[in-house]
């Protein structure tokens, strides 16, 4: 998204975009790799040294509502995020815990199955597969 956009996107929500704010979101845009709050904590920190945990947590509520990552809850006291703001599929590594995103279609049918046996109003699914990724299955040899 180009800078004006952003701008926009943060401004008709009564927010505005600052600095942190940016490089929070360029951070977790840049990885393919999901981070947890406390790893983007990190690698802010790299990068705004006298930055808080707070303030970091903050702020990724903030681009969450405004749509512009996702938080993967996976419980509701852990979340990873993510900067890819389409639907699709992930898959874990049990080892290593990274979180890979799938390039296979999202099947839509399963929510109008859904809808059809029930009467839900489905808003979309999530699906995820667990296994070992190429580097932790490359590690076990
Ligand atoms: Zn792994
Ligand atoms: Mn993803």
């Amino acid at each position: 998204m180009r800078s004006d956009q952003l701008e926009e996107r943060f401004k008709g929500k009564g927010y505005r975009l600052t600095k942190q704010r940016e490089i929070i979101l360029e951070e977790i845009s840049k990885g393919k790799t999901h981070p947890s709050a406390d790893e983007i904590y990190l690698m802010v920190k790299k990068k705004i040294p006298n930055i808080s945990f707070g303030t970091v947590y903050r702020n990724l509520k903030v681009l969450r509502d405004l749509g512009l990552i996702r938080e993967l809850e996976f419980s509701k006291s852990f979340s990873r995020y993510d900067g890819n703001t389409k639907d699709h599929y992930h898959f874990t590594c049990t080892k290593c815990n990274k979180i890979f995103d799938l390039d296979i279609p999202v099947m839509e049918e399963l929510n109008n199955n859904l809808r059809a046996k029930t009467s839900f109003q489905v808003l979309f699914h999530r699906l995820e597969f667990y296994g070992i990724c190429h580097d932790c299955s490359s590690g076990l040899r």
